[in-house]
């Protein structure tokens, strides 16, 4: 949703200031780097994966032990992804000035992220997400949104010199997303997760719209649950290029007129929580190499079904190499 003027009514934490503090930037060295490629806008969270054999029912108590930390939020992985790739990737985002947030930057940086425009705010957490993890891979997740909320549109501000892409999905304030897609020159990717809050003004702003099957299906208000419907969800987008990601079975791309099945390939699955995020990077990555969309689409599930390889939404993350690999 959009950032809330005051924190009453807004994040449940605590210890929530009235006007959290710009603070400092968390960088701290001036980058002499070449140029950033992509620009990634969106979340940087803690996450608390817990697995169980089964999620819970509502009202279900289910006991489990085995529960780990580790870096998340779909802005970070998606930027952490794009650096797994190659790419000279720069991200946008809020953290909290506390250990969580040394965390997170410490580890984007050892990543390869520019963290330099990654804004620290005082006296709010750090997002959290906590996961849910069954036998299966399958997932539930609460994000617990921390300093994302306070992410503002003077805070995503365009790089300069321009990237070639901007990437944004939606768990920061809508007022931020849009003005990371308020830019000409950048091809403008949205992956619109969660999709409450996207309307027609801002799928006006994006040039490839990347939902997963839930979301489309909000998008539209149209059911997705198999492939014909997935295609006429598509064709009623008011964006002529998207791709709906489809689990297992891959995505379905539409290029304009053209719609093509793109399937997975089937792999042993450890966790999926990330897939999607490293589907959108993999996927921009390949449109900035001017791929057209299918042969995008076509490295972006390679690279997603690599990812679920490993426990953690920025675990199992594969290289240009690794992708090249598996296509062959
Ligand atoms: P999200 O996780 O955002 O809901 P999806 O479940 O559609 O998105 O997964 C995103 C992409 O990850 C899929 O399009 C596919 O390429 C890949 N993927 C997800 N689950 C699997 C799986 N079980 N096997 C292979 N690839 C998968």
């Amino acid at each position: 949703g959009d950032a809330p003027d005051h924190p009453a009514g807004g994040p449940v934490t605590g210890g929530t200031p009235d006007r959290p503090d710009a603070g400092l930037p968390a960088g701290g060295t001036a980058s002499h780097r070449e140029p950033v490629e992509v620009l990634v806008v969106g979340s940087a969270n803690l996450d608390r994966v817990i697995r169980l054999d089964r999620l819970p029912r509502p009202g279900e108590t289910v006991l489990t032990g085995d529960a780990e930390t580790g870096a998340g939020g779909k802005g970070a992985n998606q930027a952490v992804a794009l650096a797994r790739l190659g790419r000279r990737v720069a991200l946008r985002a809020a953290v909290g000035q506390d250990a969580g947030g040394d965390t997170l930057l410490a580890g984007l940086r050892r990543a390869g992220v520019d963290v330099s425009g990654v804004r620290r705010i005082e006296g709010v957490p750090t997002g959290e997400a906590l996961i849910l993890l069954d036998g299966d891979g399958e997932n539930s997740i609460v994000v617990l949104e921390g300093a994302n909320r306070w992410l503002g549109p003077a805070d995503v501000g365009p790089a300069r010199p321009a990237p070639a892409a901007v990437l944004v999905q939606c768990e920061v304030p809508t007022a931020a997303v849009r003005a990371a897609l308020a830019v000409t020159g950048p091809l403008r990717i949205l992956n619109p997760a969660p999709a409450q809050g996207v309307d027609a003004a801002l799928l006006a702003q994006v040039d490839v719209l990347v939902p997963n099957r839930i979301e489309l299906a909000q998008l539209t208000g149209r059911p997705v649950t198999d492939l014909d419907e997935a295609r006429a969800a598509l064709a009623a987008l008011p964006v002529d290029r998207a791709v709906v990601t489809l689990g297992a079975v891959g995505a379905l791309v539409r290029d304009g007129q053209r719609y093509e099945l793109v399937p997975a390939p089937a792999v042993p699955v450890v966790d999926t929580t990330g897939a999607g995020d490293c589907f959108c990077a993999t996927l921009t990555s390949a449109l900035v190499d001017g791929l057209p969309l299918v042969e995008a689409a076509r490295w972006a599930v390679v690279a997603a079904a690599l990812s679920t390889r490993a426990v953690g939404a920025q675990g199992g993350l594969p290289t240009p190499g690794e992708i090249t690999e598996l296509l062959a």
